[in-house]
């Protein structure tokens, strides 16, 4: 009997070691794995410089308090904001992508106290959208624009409302005098890889402007080279200025580590910086951003930099859409995403899914049968999801199980409904 709670319905593997884009289980079978931990293992299993970086710091200081100064945090600030956010701006960091937009959705009610309504009271209200997922705290949930996730945590926390995603017109009607922020995902990554329009963001930003609200953007999936960029926003719409961004997954490579950016922009006439608002006070944490966190994800940043992944995620990305193109497969609807968050979209009219199982996770159950680990997305969508350094070999391979497996479904449902009738 485990003595874990059972928030999970698990896969039945365990898995033991990791090298690259392959694991192994407890019985040595090997796996490609494009779940990276669900887009956490950028540079995939054990990279040497990742693994060096750890045990270097983690023999030098492991943790020290917020109350004192953190070089590697000064460092790792300095090389988010200058090389990758490149918009002038000041970081927190947190553990966990939820921690981080709790961190943002704090910062939009902060914002609603020092830019009031007309009538002196404050604004409060976060609008994020439908399919979106923003973490398991209570912020999260409440920002997430999925009933799944609420069901049996009534009652909800104030202040929030979600919109269509990619409907201008509707966000438009909707804001309101409290409104305070608009918090979306560049691209929806558990809500099935769903890729904010060029005209969506670029209208967010213009209605932000208009009624003096914060354009805040979850990058916590998409961040740190999954799309192809230092930012999914900056592959969608590059000029777009946010107000504040979160991350996490990636940009430790299996460390846990997350983050917040907000703008150093003027909030008003007097010239107050956005991230002042959050000062002295206002925020904190234990573990976020010791030595050992930073000092990993400085090791990760800079490889990516260095080996030019963003260059190859884009190089895969076209390797992977030609060939999966080319197979006409009825099963598969259509290829979402930017660079290697991608998403292939399942016809589910063309296969049998046994009775209780969602049509995704069918599938992913049986790709790991066949030796490939993916995550679902949403009832209906395969998340492809390498690490940003997969080699042509591994994508070929992983897609020559894809294949099969995926042909083989078709083929099982023929047969059944044959032997049916
Ligand atoms: C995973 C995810 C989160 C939550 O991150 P945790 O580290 O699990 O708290 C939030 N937003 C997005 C877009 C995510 O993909």
């Amino acid at each position: 009997m485990s003595h874990v709670l059972s928030t999970y319905a698990r896969f039945p593997l365990t898995l033991v070691r990791g090298e690259g884009s392959r694991v192994w289980d407890d019985a040595g079978k090997s796996y490609l794995d494009f779940c990276t931990g669900i887009a956490v293992c950028s540079l995939g299993h054990c990279p040497p410089r990742l693994v060096q970086a750890i045990r270097e710091q983690a023999g030098t200081l492991l943790h020290v308090s917020n109350l004192y100064r953190i070089p590697q945090q000064e460092e790792l600030a300095r090389v988010i904001v200058e090389d990758h956010v490149r918009i002038p701006g000041k970081v927190f960091f947190a553990n966990s992508g939820a921690e981080s937009n709790d961190g943002l959705i704090k910062t939009a009610r902060k914002f609603g106290h020092a830019r009031p309504q007309a009538d002196g009271s404050p604004r409060y209200e976060v609008l994020s959208f439908t399919k979106s997922f923003h973490g398991r705290t209570l912020g999260g949930i409440n920002a997430t624009g999925q009933d799944k996730v609420k069901e049996g945590f009534d009652p909800m926390l104030p202040g929030f409302r979600h919109l269509p995603f990619n409907d201008l017109a509707a966000l438009q009607a909707a804001i309101a005098p409290e409104t305070a922020a608009i918090l979306l995902e560049p691209v929806q990554g558990e809500g099935g890889v769903n890729v904010a329009t060029p005209e969506f963001l670029r209208g967010i930003a213009a209605l932000c402007k208009k009624h003096d609200l914060l354009l805040l953007l979850d990058e916590v999936q998409a961040g740190f080279g999954r799309c192809g960029q230092p930012m999914a926003w900056r592959a969608i719409a590059p000029e777009l200025e946010p107000d504040g961004i979160s991350w996490a997954k990636g940009m430790g490579g299996g460390f846990p580590i997350g983050a917040f950016w907000l703008s150093d922009r003027a909030v008003d006439s007097a010239g107050t910086p956005l991230s002042s608002l959050m000062g002295p006070g206002t925020h904190g944490t234990t573990y976020g951003g010791n030595p050992l966190a930073c000092a990993a994800s400085l090791a990760v940043l800079a490889e990516i930099a260095e080996k030019n992944l963003e260059a190859e995620v884009l190089r895969q990305e076209s390797r992977i859409r030609t060939t999966i193109a080319s197979w006409k497969l009825p099963a598969i609807t259509e290829v979402r995403g930017i660079g290697l968050l991608l998403g292939i979209g399942l016809d589910t009219t063309k296969f049998a899914v046994p009775a209780g199982k969602l049509p995704a996770a069918f599938v992913c159950g049986k790709l790991l049968e066949a030796g490939l680990l993916v995550p679902p997305a949403g009832p209906e969508t395969i998340r492809l999801l390498p690490p940003l350094n997969v080699t042509d070999n591994e994508v070929d391979e992983a897609l020559a199980i894809f294949h099969r497996v995926v042909s083989e479904l078709g083929e099982e449902d023929a047969v059944g409904s044959g032997s049916g009738g």
